[in-house]
């Protein structure tokens, strides 16, 4: 099983340690886990003039899975954008040709009192949410300066996506859908966009190949109000690009803290990246302070979803949630009281009961 760990910049080299010992834990023999490491965002300029070495590409297509960090780095932030640090998630994801991207949000019950619901909203949340990961204005062209004929400064982004690529991940949101509640709600603001009316008539395509699972179609704006106001409504939610963006993070605080959730991302072929849907926090780098549950179950899915590991998956998700339960906490999750430990601290704790 070969793995690619890329941990990047900030708390992303704190955090990926935590993973890996939690998969050394549940290796089946020694060895069995071939990893291999290389820099990438602000270590890949570092190291070679680039936020995406061509080594660190080809690293990540040799191996059956990637393991993320995080990238971002703000010494290099006056660099154009296509070349900042954080460029490389996404070159990374182009050249792997990753178009799904599956975020699960689920509560550990020893943390309903860190969520910013209150706990009888929240109790048992379970949702997925698929978020398309290769089009929309990410990549739509035109884009850049236009010409303004009074002088001003104006610039386009395009909105973009064609049939074909709403339906491929329309089949994974309903696929995944098949494994859990059966219920998919699609996400989009058809009422305003073209090309979202398009979005919507393709999900309704899909969706009549699957009579045994539940489709329904929200505005954006409607789901945001709704991820508030009653989550539990949810089972999987596919989206755009963007709107998947920004609804995520917002769904990663119901169930307290945005260090906790992980992500899987994937495309036609093989191969797999699994990330914490959390950037590289260059607030709180170097201090021990990061959450690295979102790394550790982001290991998790990579044993259930690349390696047919479920069992060793659950495993791990179980020793979080235990160490949890004996009240231990990372800073961000200092809210729920109980013994606030270190990164480094909390790591250790999930391989001892490992
Ligand atoms: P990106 O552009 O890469 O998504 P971002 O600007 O959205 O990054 P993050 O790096 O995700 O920002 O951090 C947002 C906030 O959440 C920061 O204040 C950071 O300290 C906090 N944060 C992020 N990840 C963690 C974590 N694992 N543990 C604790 N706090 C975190
Ligand atoms: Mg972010």
């Amino acid at each position: 099983m070969k793995i690619a760990v890329l941990a990047g910049d900030g708390i992303g080299r704190e955090i990926i340690p935590q993973a890996l010992k939690a998969l050394r834990a549940v290796e089946p023999r020694p060895g069995a886990f071939e990893f291999r490491e290389a820099p990438v965002g602000g270590a890949g300029l570092d190291a070679a003039g680039d936020a995406l070495p061509p080594a660190t590409l080809e690293l990540a297509q040799w191996a059956d899975a990637v393991l993320f960090g995080a990238v971002g780095d703000p010494r290099y932030d006056s660099l154009p954008p296509g070349q900042m640090p954080g460029s490389a998630i996404r070159r990374l994801r182009k050249g792997l040709n990753f178009y799904a991207n599956l975020r699960p949000v689920k509560l550990y019950p020893e943390l309903r009192d860190a969520s910013t619901l209150k706990p009888e909203v929240i109790d048992g949340l379970d949702l997925l949410i698929v978020r398309e990961l290769s089009g929309d204005v990410y990549y739509g062209t035109p884009r850049g300066p236009v010409e303004n004929a009074r002088g001003e400064r104006e610039v386009v982004n395009t909105m973009r996506y064609s049939a074909s690529e709403i339906e491929r991940i329309g089949h994974v949101a309903f696929q995944a859908a098949r494994g859990r509640g059966r219920r998919v709600c699609s996400v989009d603001k058809a009422n305003v966009l073209e090309v979202m009316k398009l979005w919507r008539e393709v999900m309704t395509e899909v969706g009549q190949q699957y009579p045994d699972v539940q489709l329904t179609h929200l505005y954006v704006d409607a789901a945001a109000m709704n991820l508030m106001r009653d989550p539990r409504q949810f089972d999987v939610i596919v989206t755009s690009n963007l709107f998947g963006d920004i609804l995520s993070d917002q769904a990663s605080m119901l169930t307290g803290s945005i260090g906790l959730l992980p992500s899987a991302s994937f495309g036609q072929e093989r191969g797999a990246l699994y990330e914490p849907i959390h950037g590289s926090a260059p607030d709180i780098a170097g201090q021990d302070r990061a959450n690295p549950i979102a790394a550790i179950l982001s290991a998790a899915m990579m044993l259930r979803h690349s390696f047919r590991m479920a069992a060793e998956a659950e495993r791990i998700e179980a020793a979080v949630g235990r160490v949890l339960a004996s009240g231990i906490v990372t800073a961000d999750l200092g809210a729920v009281g109980g013994r606030v430990v270190g990164t480094e601290a909390f790591g250790d704790a999930v391989a001892a009961v490992l």
